[in-house]
């Protein structure tokens, strides 16, 4: 991994909103940051502000800490977010009951110990029974 991608993909965490490199040669986004696109190993990567927006893929419920101040049980999902990107974290702000799959969800950036990391919680307007 590129320290300068990772530095700039965390500035933005700073600041609420989450950016993906977007490869040209293969018009597709990609994530985790890196220094050159997966599918062509180009180096011109843009970055592209995502809009956020997603649904969950696939989930499960997480019943058992792994670091001494995870929150349990808390949902780890796998999040395909509409600009095309897979990417493992977690929904929040949503009861164990009431994920599933193809939820729409919409991206907040939340501290999970200790570490910035853009998680998911249900699209406004679903009642989330959390
Ligand atoms: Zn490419």
């Amino acid at each position: 991994m590129c320290d300068d991608q990772t530095r700039i993909y965390y500035q933005h965490l700073k600041q609420g909103e989450l950016w993906l490199q977007y490869c040209l040669n293969c018009q597709e986004h990609t994530f985790y940051p890196r220094s050159h696109c997966p599918g062509c190993l180009d180096q011109q990567l843009e970055w592209r502000k995502s809009q956020g927006q997603g649904r969950v893929y696939s989930y499960s419920i997480i019943h058992v800490q792994s670091l001494a101040d995870d929150d349990v049980p808390y949902i780890y999902s796998l999040v395909t977010l509409d600009e095309g990107v897979r990417l493992a974290t977690r929904i929040v702000d949503c009861s164990p009951e009431a994920v599933h799959v193809d939820m729409g969800v919409e991206m907040v950036v939340r501290a999970i110990n200790g570490q910035l990391m853009p998680v998911f919680k249900p699209v406004a307007g679903l009642k989330s029974q959390a």
